[in-house]
């Protein structure tokens, strides 16, 4: 056997599980078919620092990013700032930052205004989500919030990012969501946001360049299959075989799927079949001004993006010295717009922003990246606690640890690391 351990991802779950597992004293190999670290969170260059090719924050409460942070040394440039929020809703923007906000938003009678109010708020207090695993997030939000409330603001957030799997949505997506963002605030005060100088990809940058001398990274490398071979598995991949006694593979469930055809896998098979996602389309401009008013614009309408993320409404603009905004797009693989090219997918994004912010057309400078994610965000079903597949499969030393191990919270940086922690401590264990 060549290795204890093969980890087939160097996002930040594979990463993590990566250092635990070399620090017990396992030898670890790491394919990547890519030739960066941090898989979703990957940055790029960017006016002498570096900025996601995707929009991240992190939370308040997001335990597992503030350890590891500390760990490596970067706790003082994890910093906290005010996000500003906004609604896109026909054709007009709404603040949507603070509970005031809520209760000035004229779009919902006031009453709808209250119920929606105290519907996060009961959501931020609940523990208990199993319950919630029978509803799914429409019915919650029309029982609680009421039916204007759904039909105007909840419909339109639950439309753009799960389109027509919208109304399979559990309810504990949703809860978790008020839960999170909730967290990131204290009782009725201002929410914060966290951020790393430099961006998040920093965090997968710093956990390879500091893997043990033992660790062997191997970059532009695409895992092809998994099979048995006595005591262990051989992962074969587009430049050779690596045998280890375990596997861990940090992607995707349908990506695992296709790994282990060859194995079987009985029931389990089923459930990686039944793993729906989303993929995610993410243009970021730069420009010479500001575009939006805010950090976060939340798109209602009709537009070839859903949100609107002006980064350095976050972090000041001399970071980069220019402004950044990232416009982002959850669909299927079977909508056109996915399979457009990068022009005109960036023409036809950028044309619909100028349509609602046309000064931002005479500043903008131009692509600074365009990023395809096929495998962007899990569709959380009802009873997604029996469906989900697990981490351990039926076969011994073989564990999937990917975002659709991660429930009942949403996919998240933090739940990457608990998850990569997590793994490890099962062969460990
Ligand atoms: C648009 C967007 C915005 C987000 N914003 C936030 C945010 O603000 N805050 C937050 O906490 N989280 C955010 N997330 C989620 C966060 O990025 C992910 O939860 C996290 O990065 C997942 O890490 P991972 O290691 O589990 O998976 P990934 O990062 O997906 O890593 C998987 C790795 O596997 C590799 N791989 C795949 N197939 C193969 C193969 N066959 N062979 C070899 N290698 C392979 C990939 O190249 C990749 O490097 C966002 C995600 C998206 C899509």
């Amino acid at each position: 056997m060549d290795r204890d351990i093969c980890i087939i991802g160097q996002g930040l779950t594979g990463l993590t599980a990566a250092h635990r597992l070399a620090k017990a004293g396992k030898s670890v190999t790491i394919v990547d078919l890519s030739d960066q670290s941090g898989g979703l969170a990957a940055d790029i260059p960017c006016g002498g620092t570096t900025v996601e090719r995707m929009y991240h924050h992190c939370f308040a409460s997001d335990e597992h990013v503030l350890q590891l942070a500390a760990e490596l040394g970067l706790a003082a440039q994890l910093k906290w700032y005010r996000p500003s929020n906004g609604l896109l809703s026909g054709g007009k923007l709404y603040p949507f930052t603070t509970p005031a906000d809520l209760l000035t938003f004229s779009p919902l009678p006031v009453w709808d205004r209250v119920r929606t109010g105290m519907t996060v708020l009961a959501a931020k207090r609940r523990r208990e989500w199993r319950t919630l695993e029978n509803t799914t997030a429409k019915s919650f939000l029309i029982a609680h919030a009421g039916r204007t409330a759904y039909e105007k603001l909840w419909k339109p957030l639950l439309v753009s990012k799960f389109g027509d799997d919208a109304d399979q949505v559990s309810a504990v997506w949703i809860w978790n969501k008020f839960k999170l963002r909730g967290g990131s605030r204290e009782g009725l005060k201002e929410e914060v946001l966290g951020y790393l100088d430099g961006g998040f990809g920093r965090l997968g940058r710093t956990l390879a360049e500091r893997l043990p001398a033992d660790v062997l990274l191997r970059n532009n490398e695409t895992a092809l299959n998994i099979r048995r071979i006595n005591n262990g598995y051989a992962v074969e991949t587009d430049s050779g075989i690596i045998t280890a006694s375990a596997v861990i593979a940090a992607v995707s469930a349908p990506v695992f799927n296709q790994l282990t055809d060859a194995l079987d896998l009985g029931d389990y098979r089923s459930r990686l079949n039944a793993v729906r996602y989303k993929a995610n389309l993410c243009l970021l401009l730069s420009f010479d001004a500001p575009v939006t008013p805010f950090y976060w614009t939340t798109v209602c309408d009709r537009l070839p993006f859903v949100a609107a993320v002006e980064q350095t409404r976050l972090v000041p603009a001399e970071t980069y010295g220019r402004h950044l905004l990232y416009l982002s797009r959850y669909l299927d693989e079977s909508e056109p717009l996915w399979s457009e090219t990068d022009d005109r997918l960036a023409s036809v994004m950028k044309e619909a922003l100028f349509a609602v912010f046309p000064e931002a057309k005479a500043h903008c400078r131009g692509v600074e990246a365009l990023t395809r994610s096929r495998y962007a965000q899990p569709v959380i079903p009802l009873q997604y606690s029996r469906r989900m597949p697990e981490i351990s499969t039926p076969l011994p030393g073989l564990f999937l640890a990917g975002m659709s191990q991660i429930y009942p919270e949403d996919r998240g940086l933090n739940y990457a690391i608990r998850l990569g922690n997590e793994t490890a401590g099962l062969i460990l264990a």
